[in-house]
């Protein structure tokens, strides 16, 4: 058994208008009270004042879904680490496979964001994982590799003893088709494998890696009881507080 705590992050994606994530995160921090879990609601940007402000005094803790790695200056519609800081952000979600689809988001800026949001004492989420065509190719293994080794270019072990990378793969997300309890370990584990290569054991061992993709209240318990998966990034299922709670407390 490792130490590592295990995390339930919601991502609400583009969901819940900010009064929504207010009511939603005043009834959710009832419920998840006391939790063994660590609780994370990744809402989006115009709703974090207001879940901050509600989630206050629980153990709900709020991560935002992107920000921009400069401090300021001539970004239209972006947004920075301190703004975000500020506000209470604990957590930054970054690379996940639809900022990188849509938004043409690469590897080397998932880098830079990575350091800024350290910088400025929150800590990322690194999304990471494969296509289905590169799962069905066989480079799952390099393709993940590739993605995580570059989004640590730089941060030292102390910072990556600190992060969450979040393994997603893209055929998993939204379409209800679960990566299989050993398919998700099998990848967290390349992942665990890697930070070992490149930062030694002991900081291995204390990284928290997340599996993604279609976890659902049936599903998290055995997939956070394996070895190399310490919790969910969840999508769907975090924008309704039964199944929510049911990923947060997946233990009982
Ligand atoms: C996600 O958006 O990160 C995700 C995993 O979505 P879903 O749980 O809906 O598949």
């Amino acid at each position: 058994m490792s130490n590592r705590v295990i995390m339930a992050a919601g991502n609400w994606k583009m969901n819940k208008t900010p009064k929504e994530a207010v009511e939603f995160v005043n009834e959710l921090k009832k419920l998840a009270a006391g939790a063994k879990s660590e609780v994370v609601v990744g809402v989006p940007f115009v709703c974090i004042p207001g879940v901050a402000e509600a989630a206050k005094g629980s153990n709900i803790k709020v991560a935002a879904q992107n920000v921009h790695w400069e401090a300021s200056g001539a970004y239209t519609g972006e947004v920075s680490c301190g703004m975000l800081k500020e506000l209470g952000v604990d957590y930054v979600i970054i690379g996940h496979s639809e900022r990188r689809e849509y938004f043409g988001e690469t590897d080397e800026m998932i880098n830079k964001k990575a350091k800024a949001i350290l910088a400025s004492g929150m800590i990322p989420i690194i999304c990471c994982g494969e296509s289905l065509t590169q799962r069905e190719q066989g480079v799952t293994a390099e393709h993940v590799r590739y993605q995580v080794k570059i989004a640590l270019l730089g941060l030292s072990a102390e910072d990556v003893s600190r992060l969450v990378i979040a393994y997603e793969p893209i055929w998993a997300i939204g379409t209800g088709k679960t990566a299989t309890d050993e398919q998700a370990e099998e990848v967290c584990a390349i992942i665990r494998q890697l930070v070992a290569e490149l930062y030694g054991n002991d900081v291995a061992e204390k990284t928290r890696i997340l599996y993604g993709g279609s976890v659902n209240a049936q599903n998290a318990k055995s997939l956070f009881s394996m070895p190399n998966i310490d919790g969910g990034l969840v999508g769907g299922a975090s924008l309704k507080l039964n199944a929510f709670e049911k990923i947060i407390k997946h233990y009982e």
